[in-house]
């Protein structure tokens, strides 16, 4: 059996274990984490031990980035599977500050990105979502001062909010993103799934099933806005309520008039009874 990874539950025991790292002259890897761990987590996990000789693993659920309608409270929470997985994959060090740690009494900082965390996607129906998401990535690289972080590219605007982050503040930190993991049936794994009844489960895939069809037809030069109508309208049919189907630049977000303006991205968003579900692919 893999050695369980050291756990760090205050600020002073996650400096001691990285400077114990970073005395000894090696580099680190920091993948950041709301727990509930699945296949997608551990292909970060991998792709972070491919770029850093040690890798720092952070589970904290971040009620910043949760609105009061959302569902913080019953988000799964599953620390000793996680923490298991974690050791069979390699990782050293497991960051999981508890709540009053991350925000001490007084806090009382914002940070409000723009560009990317203003176009119209998951920031129109999350408000709150991307100043939440800042403040907790900068914290993280702060506390862990990584050589490289990984984000999936399942959650792909904000991968893009935080390379930006980065940039902006001047952390000393690269930006991975790693590409989406799915099921056989082609939904992107999530956390969020297991809140999936059967016959919702059933309809998932239709998310990747369209954002695939509308690739290849945009890709064929079809009209983009009619591909998208008509994707919607068929994400609709498998019982989803559609926030949006959109074809946006690749790195900026920015709304295209047709495929020859840039690298495309479609990025999906959609409700299935409760449950809210995010996909995107490349054309
Ligand atoms: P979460 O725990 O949902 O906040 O996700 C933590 C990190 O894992 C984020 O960078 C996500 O983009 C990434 N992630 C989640 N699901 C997947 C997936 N299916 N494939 C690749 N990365 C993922």
């Amino acid at each position: 059996m893999a050695p369980r990874p050291r756990i760090a539950r205050t600020l002073p025991a996650l400096h001691r274990a990285l400077a114990r790292w970073r005395g000894a002259g090696e580099s680190i890897a920091l993948v950041p984490t709301m727990g509930a761990l699945h296949e997608g987590h551990l292909s970060l996990v991998r792709l972070a031990r491919r770029r850093a000789r040690r890798v720092v693993v952070s589970i904290f659920v971040n009620p910043a980035q949760f609105a009061p309608n959302e569902d913080f409270a019953n988000y799964p929470r599953t620390f000793d599977a996680d923490s298991k997985a974690l050791a069979a994959a390699g990782v050293g060090l497991i960051w999981a500050p508890s709540v009053e740690t991350m925000y001490a009494p007084g806090f009382a900082t914002r940070i409000v990105p723009e560009g990317p965390a203003k176009v119209g996607l998951e920031d129109a129906f999350r408000p709150h979502f991307f100043a939440g998401v800042a403040i907790v990535v900068s914290k993280l690289l702060v506390q862990c001062l990584p050589n490289v972080a990984v984000f999936g590219e399942k959650d792909f605007q904000q991968l893009m909010v935080v390379t930006r982050l980065a940039a902006d503040l001047d952390l000393p930190v690269k930006i991975v993103g790693a590409p989406i993991v799915r099921e056989t049936d082609g939904l992107a794994m999530s956390s969020r799934n297991a809140y999936l009844s059967p016959q919702q489960r059933a309809a998932a895939p239709t998310l990747y099933r369209v954002l695939k069809q509308c690739a290849a037809a945009i890709a064929r030069d079809e009209r983009i806005a009619r591909v998208l109508d008509e994707g919607g309208a068929e994400i609709e049919a498998a019982g989803f309520q559609l926030d949006y189907l959109e074809a946006r630049h690749a790195t900026t977000l920015a709304k295209l008039e047709s495929a020859a303006d840039g690298p495309l991205r479609l990025l999906v968003a959609a409700k299935i009874g409760r449950t809210r579900l995010i996909d995107n692919v490349a054309v």
